[in-house]
């Protein structure tokens, strides 16, 4: 009897769930509209009443005010990021919305949220989810019918792709020059060092048979063990999953060289941290960004960033284990001083010949021929759609390689003026020192030959790209000049940062200008361990 009544009282207890459980925007206008920032707080506050274990942070405020929720989903007791590392299990981060016209990401991201308090409540003994629905909120905030009119819906409109300061989200995660990007970075990539962090955004650009593309981290200076794992393991566990669970294929991320020519290649886009999948690479976590398909409906691309999302989630029950121990790997190999050398330039390479999914296009006026080839990416014009999906062979030039390296050095000196790169690296949580005493040191000078500035400005700034040499000497520098050492794990972000020539520095991004005499940059390596004596400024 009492085992009958208890059934029956948890049966109930389901029903009522069920019953307070919210719709999305998106379910809720049958797909006619994407959610308003005040609908995502709602939404959120109605997962909250129906389960009192779901927390949520503001992880940044806005540039016009609007406070960032960061959702955590985990085991009963995980309330904060020490008892969540105190349980050993993987952290995941989704984050959606960074490129407001992208929007099902924020859809399926909510949809989520919901089934980790109903449907799907027992993935949260195996992991912890972090969900940010809503990153570019003010973006979002701008929804008009005017944006993205090449995307399939939904028919009500979209926000923009830059924040209330005109900047892409996902070009800032070097620069650190929006208040959303450094809130990302302190309090939730700082703070709860996810595993994996997830990106979801939508395509632009090339037809295919893909319902959604996907990519790992793309710059080499990543730990090798990670992207071998994420690329021969992971991501095609996926991508099976999605094949026999959900009948959909998917792919990595690229576009053809020319739409009309599939068999020229199938180009990924970009190995520099200043996008978010490159980023997370290079703090050794993992990382996944997901493109729903531009040209099928916005339910299409809702219900298949939702799959996905289940699968990759799927995927870290599987393997988070195996995955939490290479992470710690990497951090461990760098403590011990381990990494010697890595890429400042790059370029990009073949990684296999491959059948890729091609909707068979013609010339939009046959009399024209066949355009010659494009950049990879750009949306044709030229051209009439069939409708038909046919495998192709083609190169996948999906990998970079570095074309230029450099040493990796014990620490590196900053002038102690540059205070904005002190406060950039803090931000990145980079453990930074500054010298306690006047001190000689045998140091590397990079040596200038060149400055050249970009005539065009990008994202505000024109870029800086140095050449010069590197030589030794000996100096002796004043206290307070700031001391960046190797052998923490984030040395392969204080590399890429402060390398002279780095093609995503903070030289790049104009940060050293104002220091910049034209011979020596202000920035030295101590190319061997050696005791130094210097205080810690700040912490991880
Ligand atoms: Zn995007």
């Amino acid at each position: 009897m009492r085992a009958k009544a208890l059934i029956f009282s948890i049966l109930l207890c389901e029903a009522a769930l069920a019953q307070e459980l919210p719709m999305t925007t998106a379910e809720s206008s049958n797909y006619r509209s994407t959610s308003r920032y005040e609908d995502v707080i709602a939404f959120i506050g109605a997962i909250q009443q129906a389960d009192p274990d779901i927390r949520v942070e503001t992880f940044a405020i806005s540039g016009e005010g609007r406070a960032l929720p960061l959702v955590i989903v985990g085991p009963p007791g995980v309330i904060d990021p020490r008892s969540a590392h105190a349980t050993g299990l993987p952290i995941v981060f989704i984050m959606a919305n960074i490129h407001a016209g992208e929007v099902e990401g924020k859809e399926a991201a909510q949809m989520l949220l919901r089934d980790l308090v109903s449907s799907s409540r027992k993935l949260r003994d195996a992991m912890i989810v972090l969900i940010a629905p809503i990153y570019n909120a003010d973006g979002n905030e701008k929804i008009s019918t005017d944006h993205r009119q090449t995307q399939n819906g939904p028919p009500n409109g979209v926000g923009v792709r830059e924040n209330a300061q005109g900047l892409d989200l996902n070009r800032d995660y070097m620069k650190l020059e929006s208040p959303e990007a450094r809130g990302l970075i302190s309090n939730v990539l700082n703070r709860w060092d996810p595993l994996l962090t997830v990106d979801l955004h939508t395509t632009n650009g090339s037809f295919h048979g893909y319902a959604l593309t996907y990519s790992p981290t793309l710059n080499p200076n990543a730990s090798d063990d990670l992207i071998d794992f994420e690329r021969g393991t992971l991501l095609p566990h996926i991508r099976e999953q999605m094949r026999t669970q959900h009948k959909k294929e998917t792919y990595y991320y690229g576009n053809f060289l020319n739409q009309l020519t599939p068999e020229k290649g199938w180009y990924t886009f970009d190995s520099r941290p200043r996008f978010g999948n490159n980023y997370v690479g290079l703090r050794n976590r993992f990382t996944i960004l997901s493109e729903a398909y531009s040209y099928i409906d916005f339910r299409a691309r809702v219900e298949v960033t939702y799959e996905f999302l289940h699968e990759i989630l799927s995927g870290v029950e599987k393997y988070g284990k195996k995955m939490t121990r290479i992470a710690a790997r990497a951090d461990e190999q760098i403590r011990r001083g381990k990494l010697r050398k890595g890429g400042v330039r790059f370029e990009i390479k073949p990684w296999k010949d491959t059948e890729i999914l091609w909707e068979r296009c013609l010339p939009a006026d046959s009399s024209n021929g066949v355009p010659e080839p494009e950049n990879p990416g750009e949306t044709p014009h030229h051209i009439r759609r069939t409708g038909e999906i046919v495998p192709v062979k083609a190169t996948d030039y999906g990998i970079f390689a570095a074309k230029e390296r450099s040493d990796v050095p014990y620490a590196y000196v900053i002038d102690g003026a540059a205070r904005n790169v002190a406060a950039n690296l803090a931000t990145h949580g980079i453990v930074l020192e500054k010298l306690s005493a006047e001190t000689s040191l045998a140091v590397d000078q990079f040596v200038i030959g060149d400055m050249k500035r970009e005539e065009h400005a990008f994202q505000g700034h024109n870029a800086l790209t140095l050449t010069g040499k590197w030589k030794s000497r000996t100096e002796t520098f004043p206290a307070g000049m700031y001391v960046v050492r190797m052998n923490q794990p984030l040395a392969r972000l204080a590399f890429y940062l402060l390398e002279p020539r780095s093609d995503d520095g903070l030289f790049n991004w104009n940060f050293f200008d104002s220091m910049l005499d034209g011979k020596i940059a202000p920035v030295r390596r101590i190319v061997k361990p050696i005791p130094i004596d210097a205080t810690i400024v700040s912490e991880r």
